[in-house]
């Protein structure tokens, strides 16, 4: 089983799509092991998108993300940091089809509404910043026999 960070940016969180993120990725098969609400640090927010530090919307996605609130979660699942890469839709949701989640529910790339772990390793990167081992609780769920055979 795979790991990733799912998380509901504050754009996300102001238009009220917590829920409905969280539908789609439950709805799908998916399992949630770890959520929290967090306003984060800019150094926070600088450390998780340090791979885009030279673009130059880095300073202001910070700032953004800073700004809080940030609903960040680890959701498990097999193949599930390329199924929920297709679910979110492409970084841009005017290209984004319909069904995708900012495929139907954004307009803007610096108001895209939700992230996700992009790799296998950045999903294990991420999950650490975000989780202290002890904040992902595994537990067994009785629909799993329904959903992997
Ligand atoms: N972003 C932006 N302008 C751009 C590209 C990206 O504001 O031209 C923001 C957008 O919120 C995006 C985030 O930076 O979700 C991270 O960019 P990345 O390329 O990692 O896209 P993602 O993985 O979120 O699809
Ligand atoms: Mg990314």
């Amino acid at each position: 089983m795979e790991r990733t960070l799912i998380a509901v940016k504050s754009d996300g969180v102001q238009r009220g799509l917590i829920g409905e993120i969280i539908k789609r990725f439950e709805h799908r098969g998916f399992k949630l092991i770890g959520l929290k609400m967090v306003k984060p640090t800019e150094d926070l927010a600088k450390h998780h998108y340090i791979d885009l530090k030279d673009k130059p919307f880095y300073a202001g996605l910070c700032k953004f993300t800073s700004a809080g609130p940030f609903v960040a979660m680890c959701w498990e699942g097999q193949n599930i940091v390329k199924m929920g890469r297709d679910m979110m839709g492409e970084t841009n949701p005017a290209d984004s089809k319909p069904g995708t989640i900012r495929g139907d529910l954004c307009v803007q790339v610096g108001r895209n509404i939700i992230h996700g772990s992009d790799s296998l390793e950045t999903a294990k990167k991420e999950v650490a910043l975000w989780f202290k081992p002890e904040e992902l609780i595994e537990w067994k769920s009785c629909a799993e026999v329904y959903t992997y055979e």
